[in-house]
């Protein structure tokens, strides 16, 4: 069960021009598509736990689950927290052994959300674990919060170079174009923007609302220094049409395991569809031996 700090493989990702995907988690069967999908493919993966299963289910619980599906794992899994901006929440996913958290402060001031997310940087690989921050706002809405499009604001260069030389995170979330939820319109990627500051930072870079975004701004993406992609709603779609197929031809299928276990197989053969997009198949082998770590330590 290689649970690895999120930083050595998006470090891998970044230097070989692949994609992780971070793939949101809500109960036991969204995990064990993801493991699953994650094992067949041989392929190195985030599991995020967001906002919203963190009020319904709780963190403790989805650390645990995500723990027991990992534990025989061939390939690399990151527990990775989305989306906090409360540093004490961020603190508890750190002592529960999260391999990686994201601290949000982008709804704060500058100087408040570098400070904050200087402080988790530290705590954070102190105890060997990655940390993500975020600078500019992503549009649409994630868990129950919500960002207008007029103030989804895109992230300058020069604020991503200053957030970066002030906090040193180890991966930075950026606001080029995409996000949160479902989109009205095709969504359009600002490459340029992604190029300038992915040179500027040397560093791997975050796309937000990956769901919905047409597969060669991905790749371009990719090519450009996105390491880590997101995925929620996407996942979430397919899961839940997996059930309403079970429920079309029976309504009175009343046996849990084969609604949820319908929506398990879609959403496994989606998260499927994204790593071989993403290019991180195969590429679980590489990681460990670049970190010299045993295919599977128990
Ligand atoms: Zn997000």
């Amino acid at each position: 069960m290689p649970f690895l700090n999120g930083k050595l493989l998006l470090d891998h990702a970044y230097r070989n021009g692949y994609g992780i995907g971070a793939f949101s988690a809500h109960n036991a069967e969204t995990v064990q598509a993801i493991i699953e999908a994650a094992e067949e493919e041989q392929s190195p993966v985030m599991i995020q736990v967001g906002q919203k299963v963190i009020q319904t289910l709780g963190m403790d619980p989805m650390k645990l689950l995500i723990d027991w599906y990992g534990r025989n794992t061939t390939v690399p899994i990151t527990n990775h927290l989305d989306h906090s901006s409360d540093f004490q929440q961020t603190m508890k996913a750190i002592q529960l052994g999260f391999q990686s958290v994201m601290f949000d402060g982008s709804s704060l001031s500058f100087v408040e959300n570098t400070a904050l997310t200087k402080k988790v940087v530290a705590i954070a690989r102190a105890l060997n674990i990655g940390s993500e921050g975020e600078i500019g706002k992503i549009g649409g809405t994630e868990d129950d919060i919500t960002v207008h499009e007029k103030d989804a604001l895109i992230t300058t260069t020069e604020e991503a170079v200053s957030f970066v030389q002030e906090t040193d995170v180890d991966y930075l979330a950026v606001s080029i174009g995409t996000a949160h939820g479902l989109y009205k319109a095709e969504p359009k990627i600002r490459f340029e923007r992604l190029q300038d500051i992915t040179e500027a930072v040397r560093r791997p870079i975050v796309l937000h609302g990956g769901s919905g975004v047409p597969d060669e701004q991905i790749e371009k993406a990719i090519s450009l220094g996105v390491a880590k992609i997101n995925v929620d709603t996407e996942l979430r779609q397919s899961f839940t049409y997996g059930i309403q197929k079970v429920f079309e031809e029976n309504q009175q299928e009343f046996v849990l395991a084969n609604s949820l276990g319908t929506g398990k197989t879609y959403m496994k053969e989606k998260v499927k569809e994204k790593i071989n997009l993403f290019g991180s198949q195969n590429k679980a082998a590489d990681v460990l031996q670049n970190y010299s770590i045993p295919a599977c330590r128990l």
